[in-house]
């Protein structure tokens, strides 16, 4: 992935800064100049880099920084803050609920992975418990129909479409209204993402979110098309209320870029990436993360600050041994849901982690991520009653004695199941990991610092 190179060239930036004598006026323009020209070669669009440059200027005043202030550290920071400002439109996308009907409808230009995201998103909502539905109004490209309903039935998910009706608006209130009907909670409307002329496609698109009445419009951009990001993203935008972004093919040779342009230009997050051709090869993404490595800081910036500051000091051994194992055994998935429903010391920490904070306990919805956990909490009671809490000896029939031990349904063990694999994922990440000593700089969060 060419972001790679992108971090590659900002984390080098700073630490020429770093390296300097002395930080002055020059220093701090040279760093932003080389950052600038990163971004730049990177896709992303001059305007936004330019005020970006002039954001940090104005934050960095290195003639009022009082002596013995850091001011690498705070530069540092600024560059960060900008960044996530850059990709962070300050509010959140609609998100649907599981049990009331959503309609999201796809946009975005023909080969831009639409139709194959669009079952990613249906898939990725029916692992979590959704009751996902897909319906076609592509009637202008041949071929469309066919190919969400190989991927919806490879999915398993529901579908409508038709061959002989050329209304696009038709089918898709047809499609929805059936969906409706079957009381499927998330219907998704794939439409055209090309026309005989760009007017039509628009007006098409503005016909079907009328009579649809999404609640949230995706608008699907190729990362691979570079500065043209801004420019088409606004397009998108000016013609249907555009909420949230879904950038493909990151794992492609693109430059990336072009994401942070459209989130400019629509002013609506980036939610979901594409990486890869398959069902699962997408992740849901997270500003402060990506931004942390897009800056050589590890995807746990801050996290060893946290552990030094906020847990007591004769649990720290312990917990960092456990995170250099890379084990995450459903015991600790237990202790870490007892720290967080307490918000102890250790459950702020796990807070930050971008697993924990983004899927299971998105802000303002903390009361429904509570109980959630608490319903995690008493199905793996009832695995503990058990005698056997090792998930990967899961069967049909052990499943459903835990459901019954647990008075839940089959699928709300599966979904705590699909929750367990989620976070193992994400702990394995930290194997390895060095563990340094209180007061010592962590490699993860600050191995730009000086
Ligand atoms: P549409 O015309 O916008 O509906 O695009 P399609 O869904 O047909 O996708 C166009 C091509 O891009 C197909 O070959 C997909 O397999 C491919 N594709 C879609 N998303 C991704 C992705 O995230 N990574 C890669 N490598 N290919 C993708």
């Amino acid at each position: 992935m060419v972001l790679a190179q992108l971090g590659g060239s900002i984390s080098r930036a700073l630490q020429q800064m770093s390296n300097a004598t002395i930080i002055d006026e020059k220093a701090l323009n040279d760093c932003l100049n080389e950052i600038t020209r990163a971004l730049l070669q990177a896709d992303v669009q001059f305007k936004l880099v330019r005020d970006m440059q002039n954001n940090i200027k104005k934050i960095v005043n290195l003639d009022d920084l009082a002596a013995g202030h850091n001011k690498r550290r705070i530069i540092q920071q600024a560059i960060f803050n900008e960044l996530c400002k850059m990709l962070d439109p300050g509010k959140p996308s609609f998100t649907p609920k599981k049990g009331k009907t959503s309609v999201v409808m796809f946009v975005g230009l023909q080969g831009s992975g639409k139709t194959t995201t669009c079952t990613k998103y249906a898939y990725y909502h029916q692992k979590k418990g959704w009751k996902p539905a897909l319906v076609c109004a592509d009637t202008f490209r041949a071929g469309a129909f066919d190919q969400l309903k190989q991927n919806a039935t490879k999915a398993k998910i529901p579908f409508y479409g038709s061959y002989m009706e050329s209304d696009p608006v038709k089918i898709a209130v047809e499609g929805v209204e059936r969906f409706k009907q079957e009381n499927c909670d998330l219907i998704i409307v794939d439409t055209s993402g090309r026309h005989k002329q760009e007017v039509a496609l628009f007006e098409e698109m503005r016909q079907v979110s009328e009579a649809t009445k999404p609640d949230l419009v995706l608008f699907v951009m190729d990362s691979s098309i570079g500065q043209a990001a801004f420019d088409q993203a606004q397009a998108f935008k000016q013609s249907v209320a555009v909420g949230a972004v879904i950038v493909t093919k990151m794992d492609g040779h693109a430059k990336g870029g072009g994401a942070l342009s459209a989130v400019a230009a629509t002013k609506s997050p980036v939610i979901f990436i594409g990486t890869g051709e398959h069902m699962d090869e997408f992740e849901v993404f997270d500003v402060k993360p990506f931004v942390s490595r897009l800056l050589g800081m590890g995807d746990w910036s801050g996290f060893m600050d946290k552990i030094h500051e906020v847990v007591p000091m004769d649990q720290q051994p312990e917990l960092l041994q456990k995170l250099s194992e890379g084990n995450f055994t459903l015991r600790i998935m237990y202790e870490q849901f007892q720290n967080i429903l307490k918000m102890g010391p250790i459950g702020q920490v796990f807070s930050m982690l971008p697993g924990f904070s983004q899927e299971l306990m998105p802000k303002g919805r903390e009361k429904e991520s509570q109980a959630k956990i608490k319903r995690y909490m008493t199905m793996m009671d009832s695995m503990t009653n058990e005698g056997n809490t090792n998930p990967k000896l899961m069967n049909d029939s052990r499943i459903m004695r835990i459901a019954r031990g647990s008075g839940r349904q089959v699928r709300d063990v599966m979904e705590m199941l699909e929750e367990y694999k989620r976070l193992a994922k994400i702990w394995s990440k930290m194997k390895g990991l060095k563990i340094p000593k209180k007061g010592e700089m962590s490699a993860l969060s600050r191995n730009m610092n000086a």
